[in-house]
């Protein structure tokens, strides 16, 4: 099998710190997903540990990066999920709610409406299916599917 056709995740860093409701922590971890030398989109997951209710936010910055004018190409598509016994569920949201994280990093934040059903769904769902598979750390928000 060539290995460059396969989208990887690669981990750049991590955070944490107490929730501000629970005082559980709350993780979030970031990095690129990249198709051999190309990258296609960087990745922001958010989870609270032992909170299956605090539904995880998973922020994609999709894309050509490289240039400095790039980031007015990128998007900005937000996804909710949905931890479960059968292995959970993802919901694509609109994207202007997380916008203010990200500054500059992208030129238009999706709304739900013109992800789903579009041909940008499937790109999506690439890159979610790829982060799944290949972020070590994912691990911990399944954690969250068999405590839901
Ligand atoms: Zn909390």
């Amino acid at each position: 099998m060539n290995e460059s056709a396969t989208i990887v995740a690669n981990h750049w860093d991590s955070s944490s710190s107490p929730c501000e409701c629970c005082g559980q922590y709350s993780q979030q971890i970031w990095g690129d997903l990249s198709l051999g030398d190309t990258r296609l989109a960087a990745y922001f997951v958010h989870w609270t540990e032992g909170r299956p209710d605090h539904l995880p936010n998973l922020d994609l910055i999709i894309g050509p990066w490289g240039n400095a004018n790039d980031s007015a190409n990128r998007i900005l598509v937000t996804l909710l999920f949905k931890p479960s016994a059968n292995g959970g569920s993802f919901m694509v949201t609109d994207a202007s709610s997380r916008a203010g994280l990200y500054g500059d990093l992208f030129g238009r934040a999706m709304l739900r409406a013109e992800v789903v059903g579009t041909p940008l769904a499937s790109e999506v769902f690439a890159l979610v299916d790829a982060l799944w598979l290949t972020e070590p750390r994912i691990a911990e928000v399944k954690v969250l599917n068999r405590i839901s």
